[in-house]
């Protein structure tokens, strides 16, 4: 143990403007390192949950669509996510899994364009299911699917393009690629961008509006701590809304959706991303789970997250014998994302002692330790801990 690196956590601590946000979250001693995969249970949840169950759905019944806010939960929701992701309010829309919102933006990208541009790009580094459903919408739509890395977007983008899917943090890495210039890139080439934001909202400021981001899909359980299988949610930039043409066009984004009528008129603004009933009981749980936001900036989350992830380093840097582990994580802050990975030959083992010591982070194949650092209730005394019990588990 270095008394130096416990001091410098004392005092982190101390000064730490997020510091009472652990509070709001059901938390042990655990250091809990894999928000990045599924956020901590926030305090709120389980007795709105119990309301949700027992009042609106148990007494209430059928009224509770109207009285108890369910219809329009969506989009309500999505303006609670709005401002954490620097959108303004009726762009967003919660529903559907990350999955199923990523063949919809993407398709309707593909839609935006005309038909002379066949090629669709994909980040060649995506997380699995963004590449596997790039891959059916472009033989849906017909088009040839290029896997590229972020890097090579710009010199790969030409007349051809319809549509680029990329990832804002590489889930593995944690690389926070430049959205800023790689949407402008995609635009000035006449295509549309869609971006998956699944390891970013909720960790760093993402400013859909302020970049002119087209489309933008991302999860609630990861950063946003909507809890196991929340529902994901799609943006769609206002100014493309009415243009905005999904390829699952279900009865909830219908303008009529209780004229049931034969033909489908898509209703408009956010709604229009709609599908089916929504998954209320996971919504709202989300909803509640949203309420640890409040008064928060989303700036001193990302000061706070820059600051837990150099100070990993650097304890790793002191309690890990040299060579022993090798960092992925970018050292300059404008490429990094909320987590630290690193890599060793037996990544899996060491991660499951780990585990077994009271450090959750998690594995990922083939070689990777991944620690995901979620400011809003990790603080620099877990960070010490932590490292200190990684270098013991690797020595
Ligand atoms: C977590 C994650 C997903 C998850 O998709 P689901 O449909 O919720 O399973 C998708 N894309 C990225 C980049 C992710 O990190």
């Amino acid at each position: 143990m270095s008394e130096r690196l416990v001091l410098a956590a004392k005092e982190r601590d101390d000064a730490d403007p997020l510091a009472d946000r652990r509070a709001g979250f059901v938390l042990d001693d655990v250091v809990y390192l894999d928000g990045n995969s599924l956020g901590a249970l926030p305090a709120a949840v389980p007795g709105r949950v119990e309301d949700v169950v027992r009042r609106q759905w148990g007494e209430l019944r059928i009224r509770s669509w109207d009285e108890s806010g369910w219809w329009t939960a969506p989009e309500r929701i999505g303006d609670r996510i709005a401002p954490l992701v620097g959108a303004a309010a009726g762009q967003i829309v919660v529903g559907d899994s990350t999955s199923v919102n990523v063949f919809k933006a993407l398709v309707g990208a593909v839609r935006l364009v005309d038909d002379g541009r066949d090629e669709i790009l994909v980040d060649a580094t995506t997380f699995p299911t963004d590449g596997y459903i790039a891959g059916s919408a472009a033989r849906l739509t017909g088009r040839t699917l290029r896997p590229v890395t972020p890097d090579e977007v710009p010199a790969a983008l030409s007349e051809r393009t319809a549509a680029v899917l990329l990832n804002h943090v590489d889930y593995r890495t944690g690389r926070l690629h430049d959205l800023p210039s790689l949407t402008a890139a995609v635009r000035a080439a006449g295509a549309v961008a869609v971006w998956d934001l699944c390891h970013s909202a909720g960790a760093l400021p993402v400013g859909l509006d302020e970049h002119g981001v087209d489309l933008a899909v991302g999860c609630t359980y990861k950063y946003l701590n909507g809890g196991p299988g929340s529902p994901a949610y799609l943006y769609v930039r206002q100014g493309l809304q009415d243009r905005f043409d999904s390829p699952l066009p279900g009865w909830n984004s219908h303008t009529e959706p209780f004229g049931m009528r034969e033909e489908y008129a898509p209703v408009a603004g956010a709604r229009r991303g709609r599908v089916g009933t929504p998954d209320i009981l996971s919504m709202l749980a989300l909803e509640a789970a949203l309420d640890v936001w409040d008064g928060v900036r989303v700036e001193d989350v990302r000061e706070k997250s820059l600051a837990l992830t150099d100070f990993f380093l650097e304890c790793v840097a002191a309690y890990v014998p040299a060579g022993r582990v090798e960092s992925l994580t970018p050292v300059r802050h404008e490429e990094r994302g909320s987590q630290v990975a690193l890599r060793c030959a037996d990544a899996a083992e060491v991660m499951d002692r780990l585990v077994g010591r009271g450090v959750v982070g998690d594995f990922r194949s083939p070689d990777v330790l991944r620690f995901g650092f979620t400011p809003l209730y990790v603080g620099f005394a877990d960070v010490e801990r932590a490292a200190r019990l990684l270098a013991e588990e690797l020595r």
